[in-house]
């Protein structure tokens, strides 16, 4: 199954025309590229996400488009093709959502599971960050200015998150460095938090806005 879906790298239309929406029962996404990451599992009993985790991902660093980030989070990336596939191609890790380059959203996990993407984390003295948190990432480098699109789109689903799952705020929405400092610098610098912050603030593309 990967193998093949991870390839096709189908586009829906552009991002503006595709209305986003989050089935809260389901946590699934209307409007987004569907691969199903077999790492995850169910979160602590009683939790629900309440915290928004933005980070960057590129394979091989630096490099974008490609299947690689659909191949890692499928346990199927091929060792032989990179010396960096090498080191990570053995790793169980996953996020909820991908935003590529053009914006494009790819859903990996359901958002009433929980993703492995923060690792060992901390945020507001409370641990394992994976328990209570939406993984986000934006394809990137931490040195490499992000595209409007994904600026746009990460502030629509932030819209869509807000909107189907009440405890997520828009007010509550980190980078991965924030909560694993000292061990992880993504998004990275080139990530302009301003920018991000203020399409997020105005609920850009929210119809229904809580
Ligand atoms: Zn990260």
């Amino acid at each position: 199954m990967p193998g093949i879906v991870a390839y096709a790298r189908a586009r829906i239309g552009k991002l503006k025309d595709v209305e986003l929406h989050f089935d809260p029962n389901s946590g699934l996404m209307r409007g987004a590229r569907q691969i199903a990451s077999p790492n995850h599992d169910a979160r602590p009993a009683g939790v629900e996400a309440d915290l928004i985790v933005v980070h960057g991902i590129s394979l091989p660093p630096g490099e974008f488009g490609g299947p690689w980030i659909d191949r890692l989070f499928t346990n199927t990336l091929p060792a032989e093709v990179h010396p960096y596939f090498a080191e990570v191609c053995s790793l169980r890790v996953s996020s909820h959502l991908v935003l590529d380059r053009d914006g494009a959203v790819t859903q990996y996990v359901s958002v009433r599971e929980r993703a492995w993407h923060a690792g060992k984390s901390l945020y507001q003295g409370r641990e394992a960050c994976n328990d209570f948190s939406v993984g986000v990432e934006l394809e990137g480098s931490d040195t490499v200015p992000y595209e409007a699109a994904q600026y746009d789109a990460l502030a629509r689903v932030v819209a869509a998150l807000c909107a189907a799952f009440p405890r997520l705020s828009p007010d509550r929405v980190v980078g991965h460095s924030d909560i694993a400092p000292g061990r992880k610098t993504d998004p990275g610098p080139a990530f302009d938090w301003p920018r991000a912050r203020g399409l997020i603030a105005a609920g850009r593309g929210l119809p229904h806005h809580r």
